[in-house]
């Protein structure tokens, strides 16, 4: 028991593949990080997420960090973010995204987490797209917002439904408190695992009624099925 704690605050041995980590390398080991499969680390309409949304004039594109395979190493790398609790490996994976993405993210002005509803955020602790906006912060020092875009609706997981329940699920979750302080920015919204991109779509659609706003999308993984 002891141990186990001891293995959750200091992991020594790499989150995929059990090896151990040698030193500069923290949760996965180089060549798991390697292999892991990655998108086109790009943002445009083009990326395979980038498709998955109306084009719309606010809306620059989209880009994801790993594609995400059923049963695969992606697969263990994200169940550690969501569900064990390990909020330093959340902050990890964002550094990862911040310096993959760097160079595109330099013209970006605020980064914006997917909010989870006030219940949901209690009931894990944390929210895990909040987490990854940190690691990305900690890299290219752009600021977060998280109390400016809400969920004003507690949703069902959108996880057994198929597309278009998704779509009904999540109409008219999200809101804004207050327009000005997303007026004339570039943001990047950012969501952790993006399947049929309804939640993104909808935070697009509220986000986009913003005077002057540019906003991009950005998530740690595109699930391929
Ligand atoms: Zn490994």
């Amino acid at each position: 028991m002891l141990i186990d704690l001891i293995k959750i605050g200091f992991p020594k041995n790499c989150l995929s593949c059990s090896n151990a980590l040698v030193q500069n390398e923290n949760y996965l080991c180089s060549s798991c990080y390697f292999y892991l499969p990655k998108g086109e680390l790009a943002i445009h309409n083009e990326t395979d997420s980038g498709k998955l949304f109306e084009p719309l004039d606010s809306f620059v594109g989209a880009g994801h960090l790993f594609n995400f395979d059923k049963n695969g190493k992606t697969q263990q790398v994200l169940h550690e973010l969501k569900y064990n609790s390990n909020q330093d490996f959340g902050e990890y994976l964002g550094k990862l995204l911040g310096n993959e993405f760097f160079n595109i993210l330099t013209h970006i002005d605020l980064i914006v987490p997917v909010p989870l509803h006030p219940k949901k955020q209690h009931q894990r602790g944390f929210n895990q797209s909040e987490l990854l906006a940190r690691g990305i912060s900690d890299v290219t020092n752009i600021n977060i917002s998280t109390n400016n875009l809400i969920r004003n609706r507690f949703t069902e997981t959108q996880t057994k439904k198929n597309k278009s329940e998704r779509k009904k699920n999540i109409a008219m979750a999200f809101e804004i408190i207050n327009k000005l302080e997303f007026e004339n920015k570039r943001i990047v919204i950012l969501d952790d695992v993006i399947t049929t991109g309804s939640t993104l779509s909808e935070c697009i659609k509220v986000l986009s009624q913003v005077q002057g706003i540019e906003i991009s999308g950005l998530l740690l993984a595109k699930a391929n099925f």
